[in-house]
């Protein structure tokens, strides 16, 4: 079959690899119809990982038909149209139990990220051997461990791009929401005007924000945010200093700053990252000053949320500020499993219409074109989906 393939820093190839089987009772092996291409496969991308082996295949946001079950699977069967939740979990252990689905205990044997973390991260997709060594699913099949779980039969009538986000990045712009408890009338202000953030901003809209602010330098992403979401407020970083931006454009509130921010843009590596991983070193790095300005614009009493992936240290952040005005910071992977029926519900009714970042459905060969324009921010890219057979 065909996968897309990690053979090092910006070079991912389409390669014939051995199909996947099912190995344990509990698995699917899916036919994967589209599949798309996130901001965290650009971290890989563009720097690799820990343990990012050459040939791993890629891709954690994926939709198909399911070509086969082991024995113990019952709630999905052979010929289903299903999604695929881009974090692997067991349905069982104490973690799954609460709803933190992300951080299941039993789908991540690597060693790595314990001894990052104190305890392992949950399995994903595609996504290194720090999260498990998963095979991805840019591919003509994958194996999805665990199906009743992970698996969500899509329902009759609803189209698959409408369905493909609610594999990760609208229950993650969800979970961004709840993290921060955007509530009605709350002034929001998000970092990164890519998919994650426009669908956070979109899904704070629904909410009742009274203000969503989006901050980029990618001028055509926030005018793309502009003609999608009728009333987000833009501010082009380039153009102005964010935090003293911010600052202008809420003196009126009544906090003199946003209730809630809202970090979808995720960690820029030092080109010294892996090695100072290693050595328990920390980071210095401009990331660590996008904290500092959600810490520093953020009203007293407010709520710092991040959803942008982070890999280790990250130091001279303001803890200063952070307790003197009472702030409360939340972060995460998404627990996708967690709020599929809440998302799904929201879809079906229209409510929400995550399709709408789509630019660019090429076919899978073509994936080495799709992740170059959506690295570059080229072509008016915000998110490519892969269709494999195409
Ligand atoms: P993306 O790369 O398309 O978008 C990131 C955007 O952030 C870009 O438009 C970039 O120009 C902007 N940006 C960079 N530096 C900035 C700064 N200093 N201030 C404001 N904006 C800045 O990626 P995406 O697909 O939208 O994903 C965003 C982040 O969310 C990534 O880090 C990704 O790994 C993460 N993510 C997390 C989860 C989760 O469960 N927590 C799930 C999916 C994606
Ligand atoms: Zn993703």
């Amino acid at each position: 079959m065909h996968a897309v393939s990690w053979m090092g820093s910006h070079n991912m190839q389409v390669k014939e690899v051995p199909r996947p089987m099912v190995t344990d009772p509990a698995d699917v092996l899916l036919r994967v119809t589209n599949t798309a291409i996130c901001g965290s496969d650009l971290h890989l991308y563009v720097h690799g990982m820990p343990s990012m082996k050459s040939g791993d295949v890629l891709g954690h946001e994926f939709m198909g038909v399911v070509e086969e079950v082991g024995d113990a699977v019952t709630k999905v069967k052979r010929g289903d149209r299903v999604l695929v939740a881009f974090d692997i979990a067991c349905g069982h252990c104490f973690f799954c139990n609460h709803g933190y689905q992300s951080s299941c205990d039993s789908t991540n044997p690597s060693k790595i990220s314990e001894a990052m973390y104190g305890q392992a991260m949950g399995g994903v997709f595609g996504y290194s051997h720090l999260a498990g060594g998963y095979q991805g699913g840019q591919a003509d099949y994958v194996r999805v461990p665990f199906g009743d779980v992970n698996c969500l039969k899509v329902p009759d009538g609803l189209a698959d791009h409408d369905a493909l986000f609610l594999t990760d990045i609208l229950p993650t712009a969800w979970h961004a929401n709840e993290m921060g408890e955007v509530h009605e009338g709350d002034v929001v202000a998000i970092w990164g005007a890519g998919p994650v953030g426009i669908l956070a901003a979109h899904c704070a809209q629904h909410r009742g924000a009274r203000r969503v602010i989006m901050i980029d330098s990618v001028q055509d992403r926030l005018d793309f945010v502009k003609r999608k979401l009728p009333g987000v407020e833009t501010l082009n970083f380039k153009e102005k200093e964010t935090v003293s931006a911010l600052r202008e454009m809420t003196a009126n509130e009544p906090g003199r700053g946003p209730d809630v921010v809202i970090e979808a843009a995720g960690f820029h590596y030092s080109k010294s990252w892996l090695h100072a991983i290693e050595m328990k070193l920390q980071l210095e790095t401009d990331t660590a000053d996008m904290l500092n300005e959600m810490i520093t614009a953020v009203r007293k009493g407010g709520r710092i949320s991040i959803v942008g992936v982070y890999i280790g240290f990250v130091n001279h952040l303001n803890i200063g500020a952070f307790m003197e005005k009472q702030l409360t910071m939340r972060g995460g992977q998404t627990p996708v499993q967690r709020y599929w029926p809440t998302l799904l519900h929201k879809v079906q009714a229209g409510e929400l219409v995550p399709s709408m970042v789509i630019t660019h459905v090429l076919p899978l060969e073509q994936a080495p074109k799709g992740y170059k324009i959506f690295n570059e921010k080229s072509d008016g890219c915000i998110k490519v989906v892969l269709q494999p057979g195409a």
